[in-house]
């Protein structure tokens, strides 16, 4: 059998290691867990890895701990705008949704977007209304709503300063999931509420092609989490795929570069997931730690924050 797998993340930067209750490690740890099992079941049972990115980032997308869908942060008129891209490298199609509000799920429109569509990126209304279109469900206010989110929101609102979460809070939690099936496919996706006090409007790198998402057969899959607008500019994901494929560098090589030099050097925190056309999983981070779960073909499923 050929090699497959996948890897999850929850966002780079974490509660410190002194914040962290072994109960708040626990729920994090258990979560990382579920979405990652979630992938791995569609890729064991012979299932696509674009089902399986998908699978799992619904599973984060639906808990209140992580930074998309529930639980999505709020933007500085106090809504939740969310973003999420999905993407395929056996036939490098992808599809994005970019400032959405109330869609249950954003990376299922996405992938409606990429499959159902003539588009690569939709935004706004009229990517709302794509989604009513299709029927996708849509969920109140009230159930993206979460506490935590809205202190982080009010500790800054009426000022210009935007939170990436886990540098102010040290915690953070975009989502974002990448996997190489048993025939040979990757596949990458991301989703997120974006950062707190985000001018409304504002869209990350997430939904850009390249930036915080890509897939190529040829190289690799990425998902990256971190200050958005530095994701952007380095092109990182892109980036990475480049390397690999016009300088022949390994997926571990490429994505050091990326990381901890030329994003170092623009001033940019985080990290991403990253899965090579062999199986080879990178999880590198320059923040305080990323959340992560992977697993590879029948070895032990794992998760780490630091
Ligand atoms: N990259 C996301 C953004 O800038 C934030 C994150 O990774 O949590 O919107």
């Amino acid at each position: 059998m050929k090699n497959f797998g996948i890897a999850v993340h929850g966002g780079a930067g974490t509660l410190s290691a002194t914040e962290m209750t072994p109960e708040n490690e626990g729920n994090y740890r258990k979560a990382l867990e579920t979405a990652t099992r979630a992938g791995y079941e569609v890729l064991i049972n012979g299932g696509t890895s674009l089902d399986a990115v998908e699978a799992a980032v619904i599973e984060l997308e639906n808990d209140p701990l992580f930074n998309a869908g529930r639980g999505a942060v709020f933007t500085n008129a106090g809504i939740h705008e969310m973003d999420a891209c999905i993407m395929e490298g056996k036939t490098l199609t992808a599809g994005a949704v970019a400032g959405i509000k109330n869609v249950k799920n954003p990376v299922s429109l996405a992938r409606h977007v990429m499959e159902n569509s003539e588009f690569v990126l939709l935004s706004g209304d009229g990517a709302e209304e794509f989604a009513r279109k299709l029927n996708l469900p849509f969920e109140t206010d009230e159930y993206f709503y979460t506490q935590l989110r809205r202190d982080q929101w009010l500790a800054v609102k009426d000022t210009d300063e935007v939170l990436l979460d886990h540098k102010e809070i040290k915690k953070f939690g975009t989502v974002g999931a990448v996997a190489l099936d048993q025939y040979g496919n990757l596949a990458a996706s991301t989703s997120t509420g974006g950062m707190t006090n985000k001018r409304y409007g504002r869209i990350g790198d997430c939904p850009i092609i390249g930036s915080g998402t890509y897939a190529n057969n040829a190289t690799c899959a990425i998902s990256c989490t971190g200050h958005g607008e530095f994701f952007m500019r380095a092109v990182v994901a892109h980036d990475i795929s480049c390397l690999m494929e016009y300088k022949g560098l390994s997926l571990k090589e490429a994505c050091r570069i990326l990381v901890h030099d030329k994003l170092i050097k623009l001033g940019g925190e985080g990290g991403l997931i990253a899965i090579d056309y062999n199986g080879n999983i990178e999880l590198p981070f320059n923040s305080e730690g990323m959340y992560r779960g992977w697993i590879k073909n029948d070895e032990e499923l794992q998760t780490g924050i630091y």
